[in-house]
């Protein structure tokens, strides 16, 4: 499998119940590295731009609000298969749904509200990444 790089956020919601550390020891469990991170709050603007692919649907307002609402925790992610372990760490969109032992399944309270963000793929994970961190912001780490 190859060496993939990914887009990981901590929501409003996961950083309000203090999550940071459990979730960075579950990527880090996985052999997911912390290549580069960042803790911000998005402006209207950045959440408004980072979901417009959601622009058309009912939720976006609420999802654009609930994510301005608090400081984010922003990561990349580089390991094997990355995209696809970080989805699977944290499970379905609806906590309903995810599977037990998933970030989403232990901590989320709503398919809102679901602690944390992972690119679906590799264009969206390169674009994601150029959202937030220059190349000079990501370090190179030993295999
Ligand atoms: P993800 O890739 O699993 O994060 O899911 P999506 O890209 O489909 O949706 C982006 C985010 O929008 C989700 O993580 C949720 O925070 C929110 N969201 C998705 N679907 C719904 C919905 O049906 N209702 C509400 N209120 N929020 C949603």
């Amino acid at each position: 499998m190859n060496v993939e790089r990914t887009l990981s956020i901590i929501k409003p919601d996961g950083i309000e119940k203090d999550l940071i550390g459990e979730i960075f020891r579950r990527f880090e469990g996985a052999k997911l590295r912390i290549v580069a991170a960042k803790m911000l709050k998005l402006s209207q603007e950045q959440a408004n731009q980072f979901y417009f692919v959601h622009r058309e649907k009912s939720f976006y307002a609420d999802l654009v609000s609930y994510m301005t609402s608090g400081p984010v925790m922003v990561q990349v992610l580089e390991g094997e298969g990355a995209i696809e372990k970080n989805r699977l760490i944290m499970g379905a969109t609806d906590p309903a749904e995810a599977d037990p032992g998933t970030i989403r399944s232990d901590f989320a309270e709503s398919i809102e509200r679901n602690i944390v963000h992972g690119s679906d793929g590799p264009l969206t994970a390169a674009e994601e990444i150029r959202f937030f961190f220059s190349e000079e912001d990501i370090c190179l780490r030993r295999p």
